[in-house]
């Protein structure tokens, strides 16, 4: 593997505007190497005062939504009207295959090539943990970058997006016209985290299903969350067209304004902030329980244990506890 890169030639090259230095910094943030990890909380050390300033978006939805095509169209809407464009994945199976299909460049083929965009693919750091950690890292490196619009695209399976609401100021979740309960097949946990939904694909024939659908899926939420601050909209749109990408994304800026107005935006930056703090806290104190050699020793046998019925949970992990930190009273 290549050395450690020269820390303040990157935050030159980063402030700068330089692709290259931009995905070279990312790389670096991805990276899991120690000396690697030193250099990369150099670098944000220096790139954190110029970041924080994008409005930060997560999109999800179920493989086959459509993410891709609508956030090609978007990010050229956007590129067009003056932004600048980052998109960044979180996909918890890149951790295990070691390649991810979302953030592939070739699925948003004219964004790939807007000078005023710039496509990461998910990082492979292992577990979710790693992914998010390198995810939010490099949210910071784009900003410095001068990225005013990042968005977070990931898929509709689980703890990942949870994960993404935990980095974003706004949720977009994409789903498709269904007929008959339209909360089946979208998981409750999705509903309470989204703040403006669409169904999408909802261009020519589909287009009256996709209207009904958001009508029911809208009095579903209503239902669900009760009345709040912010009423969550459902509105259609085409991501293959663009028809109603400006609505969606009028709605998007519309929860980031009022938040802001209300102080609601820098409470949810701060406490993210803080939820982050521990996060990563949990993460290394798991990574150095699991790498202490009299833990790993010990492991095998304690699960057999309690596979076997013979020791019980609680026991098995106080034993792995006292293990690690030499504490009786752990
Ligand atoms: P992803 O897996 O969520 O990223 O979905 P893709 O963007 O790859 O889209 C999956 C399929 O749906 C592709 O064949 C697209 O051409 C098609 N598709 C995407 N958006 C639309 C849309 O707005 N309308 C229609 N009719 N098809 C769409």
């Amino acid at each position: 593997m290549a050395p450690a890169p020269d820390v303040p030639a990157l935050v030159k090259g980063v402030l700068g505007g330089d692709r290259r230095s931009l995905a070279r910094a990312i790389t670096l943030v991805e990276s899991r190497r120690a000396d690697h990890r030193e250099r990369a909380q150099e670098l944000l050390v220096e790139l954190l005062p110029h970041a924080g300033k994008a409005r930060r978006v997560g999109i999800s939805g179920v493989p086959g939504v459509g993410k891709s095509t609508f956030i090609d169209q978007l990010g050229v809407d956007l590129t067009a009207a003056g932004s600048r464009v980052a998109v960044l994945a979180v996909d918890p199976s890149s951790a295990r295959s070691g390649g991810s299909i979302l953030g592939d460049k070739t699925r948003m083929a004219r964004l790939a090539v807007d000078r005023n965009a710039f496509i990461r693919p998910a990082p492979t750091a292992g577990t979710l943990g790693g992914v998010a950690q390198a995810t939010r890292e490099s949210m910071v490196v784009v900003e410095a970058a001068g990225y005013d619009v990042v968005l977070v695209e990931t898929v509709g399976v689980g703890q990942s997006e949870v994960t993404v609401a935990e980095m974003v100021d706004s949720f977009l979740f994409l789903t498709l016209a269904r007929t008959g309960d339209q909360l089946q097949g979208i998981k409750r946990g999705i509903l309470e985290i989204a703040d403006v939904i669409a169904v999408n694909k909802a261009d020519g024939p589909a287009a009256g299903d996709a209207r009904k659908a958001a009508r029911e899926l809208a009095g579903a939420i209503r239902m669900l969350r009760g009345h709040s601050e912010w009423d969550v909209p459902v509105l259609t749109c085409a991501g293959l067209t663009g028809e109603g990408l400006a609505e969606v994304w009028a709605k998007l800026v519309e929860h980031q304004d009022r938040a802001k107005a209300s102080g609601a935006f820098d409470e949810r930056r701060r406490a993210q902030q803080v939820r982050w703090t521990w996060q990563m806290v949990r993460d290394g104190l798991e990574h150095r329980l699991r790498a202490h050699p009299a833990v790993r020793a010990q492991t095998p046998g304690l699960e057999e244990a309690v596979l076997a019925g013979e020791l019980t949970p609680a026991l098995a992990a106080r034993r792995l506890l006292e293990t690690f930190l030499g504490d009786p009273d752990a």
